[in-house]
This record gives C-alpha cells, sequence and structure tokens, in this order.
C-alpha cells in the first residue's frame, strides 16, 4: 500500500473499527467505511482509492459533480450526505449510488422519477432526527414509518435502511443512547413492514468523533471525514 498521509490515515481508521469489532462482538465485514471528503480535492481521493476505499460520501453537489467526473472509476461509489434541495434531485439522482439524506415524500418522488433508466435502483436511506433538535435536518423519529410507506411504493428507489447525525455527547454512553434510539427505530420498522422492506438493515451512524459507540449500536456504515482526510478549514 502506498505510504500517503491518507494511506496512513485508513490504515488508522481500519484498525479502530477492528478493535471496536472484537470489543463489541461485530463481524468487521458488516461494517462499511464512508470516506467523506467534501471540500478535499479530487487528488486526495485518489490517494485513498489506491489504498483501497472505493465509497466516498460527498455534501455539496456542484464540488461533488466535479469530483465524480475528474475521478470516472466504475469500482468507485458516491454517497450524497447532503441536504437535498428539490431542485437538486435530478443531478443527484443520475451522479450517484447511494443517497443518506431523504427526509421528505417529495424528494422520493423526486429522485424516483428522475432515477435514469439505465442505472440500477437508487440506494437510499431516511435521514431521522434521532435527537429532536429544532435546527437539525431528519424526520422526527415517530413521523418516520409514515415516510417509509410513501417511499416503499415507489420505482427505481431501494430502501435500505436509516441514517443519523445525533446532538454531540461527550461521553460514549450518551452517544451509544442516540444510536441505539435509532436501531430500535430500524427494528421496528423492519418488523412492521416484514417481506415489504427485504433488505432494510442499514444504520448509516458515527462520524470521526463517535464511531465506537456507532459500532457498539449496530452502524453499518460509518461516515468518516476528519480521521481520513484531515480538517476542513
Ligand atoms: C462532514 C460529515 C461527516 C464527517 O464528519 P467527520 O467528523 O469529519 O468525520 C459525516 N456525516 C455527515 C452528514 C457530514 O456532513
Amino acid at each position: 500500500m502506498p505510504d500517503t498521509t491518507i494511506a496512513m490515515n485508513l490504515k488508522q481508521v481500519r484498525q479502530e473499527i477492528d478493535e471496536a469489532c472484537h470489543r463489541f462482538g461485530r463481524d468487521p465485514s458488516s461494517v462499511n467505511l464512508l470516506a467523506v471528503s467534501k471540500t478535499k480535492p479530487a487528488s486526495l481521493v485518489r490517494q485513498a482509492i489506491e489504498a483501497r476505499q472505493y465509497h466516498f460520501g460527498e455534501n455539496y453537489l456542484q464540488e461533488a459533480q466535479e469530483k465524480i467526473q475528474a475521478i470516472n472509476e466504475a469500482n468507485v461509489h458516491w454517497h450524497y450526505i447532503g441536504a437535498i434541495q428539490s431542485n437538486k434531485t435530478r443531478a443527484i439522482a443520475a451522479g450517484f449510488d447511494w443517497v443518506h439524506t431523504v427526509s421528505t415524500p417529495k424528494v422520493g418522488r423526486r429522485l424516483a422519477e428522475q432515477r435514469p433508466a439505465d442505472l440500477p435502483p437508487l440506494k437510499i436511506l431516511i435521514q431521522v432526527n434521532i435527537s429532536g433538535e429544532a435546527s437539525k435536518a431528519g424526520i422526527a423519529p415517530a413521523d418516520t414509518q409514515v415516510l417509509v410507506d410513501h417511499l416503499i411504493h415507489l420505482p427505481n428507489l431501494e430502501l435500505r435502511g436509516l441514517m443519523a447525525i445525533p446532538a454531540p455527547q461527550p461521553g460514549e454512553a450518551g452517544q451509544r443512547a442516540s444510536f441505539a434510539a435509532l436501531r430500535r427505530l430500524r427494528d421496528d420498522i423492519k418488523i412492521r413492514f416484514g417481506s415489504d422492506l427485504p433488505v432494510f438493515d442499514d444504520l448509516s451512524m458515527g462520524m470521526s468523533g463517535d464511531m465506537v459507540a456507532a459500532i457498539a449500536e449496530g452502524a453499518t456504515w460509518l461516515r468518516i471525514g476528519t480521521a481520513i482526510f484531515g480538517s476542513r478549514n
């Protein structure tokens, strides 16, 4: 593996993931690493690819489109994890493999209509405002099942699970409480919808500062930026 800073950071993050999996009895292959490359140049994304990282998360559409075009590799997968304005859904549906931040029926409908026919279904996650913060994006936990009911009937989408950005907590116990709430919500939805929702398993939760707690509570996608690419100014 090339000896770049990014490669060394990735090695360190993977080691921490393996250790946490060991500590909490998780199979490391069930925990996926999403490298959040927002604000970082394509050259650093290429270094990560060299170090066998193939999933990248982006928040800003125009910046992401430029990077996706510059990289243009079939085995690299792009995840949209930013806020979604309705006028951006067409480009998101065409350019990305996953969207983690669906929280309204309208955005779901538009992504379904606008997903190009020659591409596989767009994998989507519902963003839940798990800490109930007034300022945060995402649907309220209590309204999530109704949104699932809207989204499962749409074509060209594959509803894969839930995503959250909990309010910051100082310690592991507090962090785990929020992540556990998201996991329970996923479990409730899986039971309620049964075979209508065959692959509703993903939990996109945990960032550089709280990934151990997220692994403890069942994260399947860790969204890690700073620990891989360094701080953003
Ligand atoms: C920026 C961002 C991340 C990565 O955060 P770090 O603290 O840098 O690891 C994860 N998820 C979302 C939604 C983000 O916007």
